[in-house]
């Protein structure tokens, strides 16, 4: 076995049963020097990682080798850091010395981190209407004088208006844009007032419960930890953490009858992210690539080795400045708006993304069965 498990089929085959339930099952001496586990924080195990370590077995996020290491090289738990969603894993980027330095291996160009934008992809929240109830509010109180000199009527702040013009965008951006799509005098300075207006109502539903995550979208970031990629959310909203959070996917692992290990009890959406950039005061948003680098760079990777999942055409068009994969996801019938915004793969589903092949870098859609 041992000579078929040389370099790159080594490398295949740990990284599958790592993310398995499978026992690693290498003793002392019998694997390759360095033994690269793609998916983790941690990148490389030398052999000395692992003698004695015969047996273990892989159980996903509960898995921690490193501290076993630890334990004989106090300096190496020093300069662990901690990933958030896998406390203990080392993030590659910030380096690592001494006996077991961590190299930097030319893989073949595959993915190895998914980036999700949350609103509209992970989560049907109530943005959209949050948007739509605040602007007629102020145009039926106190913008009323104002509304005869503008194109607002409740009926044109349709769905396509709000994808088009203020999906995906900060707060304040959003709501200038919107008031400057209608033609509202002194958009700028108004914006703050609708933005403030449509958080309210926002929180509002949000506490009510007026939001659910995609079926499709959870069943595909699971399938993506599966197949090995490190996954970041990425989103201009300040709520996409509530919304992760309250979202359970022990439950909806156990009813769809999704055998992962790495799904412990108590599983939320927010805990399967090794990087969570929802709501940070990023300087620039969409369609400004800076928010997407900056989840490639807190999962330790490279912008062209990640693939962003998005569905408003400035989410697209900023993972493209960024030199990212972009995976358009079409809820809305919007695949035009999407393609032309520079989408690889436009999909109205995530079931109909091909998993496997995001291991060879290509975004590309599953044959039907
Ligand atoms: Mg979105």
């Amino acid at each position: 076995m041992l000579e078929r498990m040389h370099k790159h089929v080594a490398r295949a085959e740990v990284r599958r049963r790592w993310f398995s339930s499978e026992p690693l099952g290498f003793g002392r001496g019998e694997v390759p020097d360095q033994v690269v586990l793609e998916p983790s924080c941690c990148r490389t195990i030398p052999n000395v990682w692992l003698d004695g370590l015969t047996g273990i077995t892989g159980r996903g996020l509960g898995r921690r080798p490193w501290r076993r290491a630890a334990r004989s090289d106090p300096g190496g738990a020093a300069r662990a850091s901690s990933c958030r969603a896998h406390p203990g894993r080392r993030p590659v980027s910030q380096g690592y010395s001494g006996a077991w330095k961590l190299e930097r291996e030319v893989q073949p160009m595959g993915f190895r981190g998914a980036i999700f934008d949350v609103d509209g992809v992970l989560v049907d929240s109530p943005h959209e209407r949050a948007w739509r109830q605040a602007l007629r509010e102020l145009m039926e109180g106190e913008w009323c004088d104002l509304r005869p000199r503008t194109t607002y009527t409740p009926g044109r702040f349709t769905r396509e208006v709000y994808q088009a013009v203020v999906a995906g965008k900060p707060r304040l951006d959003g709501a200038r844009a919107a008031l400057e799509y209608f033609g509202v005098p002194d958009a700028a300075e108004r914006a703050h007032a609708y933005g403030e207006r449509k958080q309210q109502i926002l929180e509002r539903l949000i506490d009510a419960g007026e939001f659910h995550a995609f079926p499709d979208a959870l069943g595909f970031a699971l399938a993506v930890r599966q197949a090995g990629c490190l996954l970041a959310a990425a989103s201009s909203s300040k709520n996409a953490r509530q919304f992760l959070a309250r979202i359970r996917l022990d439950v909806f692992a156990r009813e769809r009858g999704l055998p992962y290990g790495f799904v412990r009890d108590g599983l939320s959406l927010e805990d399967l992210f090794d990087a969570d950039l929802s709501g940070r005061d990023v300087p620039r948003g969409k369609p400004d690539p800076m928010i997407f680098l900056l989840s490639a760079r807190e999962l330790g990777l490279e912008p062209r080795e990640c693939f962003v999942v998005e569905d408003a055409a400035s989410g697209v068009q900023a993972a493209k400045a960024g030199g990212m994969a972009a995976l358009g996801v079409a809820r809305l019938h919007d695949q035009a708006l999407l393609e032309e915004a520079g989408a690889d793969l436009v999909v109205t589903s995530l079931d109909q993304v091909a998993v496997n092949a995001l291991a060879q870098g290509r975004l590309r859609r599953a044959s039907v069965r």
